[in-house]
């Protein structure tokens, strides 16, 4: 269980990269459809892309995750 988790607001994100090339975990993920989302499995909770989107895209949520 993880008591935060990172997720990118698909309404504000530009998909500019930034938080891809940040990610040291690879957890930046890209859809079939061109969104980017964070995939919970490889993330690790560091919050480097959240500092690393100018747009605020990336909202962190408290609580407990699997
Ligand atoms: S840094 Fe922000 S705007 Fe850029 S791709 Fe990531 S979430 Fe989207
Ligand atoms: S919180 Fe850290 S590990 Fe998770 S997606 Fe963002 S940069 Fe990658």
């Amino acid at each position: 269980m993880r008591p935060v988790r990172y997720e990118i607001d698909r309404r504000i994100c530009r998909r500019c990269g930034s938080c891809q090339r940040v990610c040291s975990r690879g957890a930046v993920l890209e859809t079939a459809d061109r969104r980017l989302v964070i995939d919970r499995k490889l993330c690790d909770g560091c919050g480097a892309c959240r500092d690393a989107c100018k747009l605020r895209a990336i909202v962190k949520r408290k609580g407990l995750f699997s």
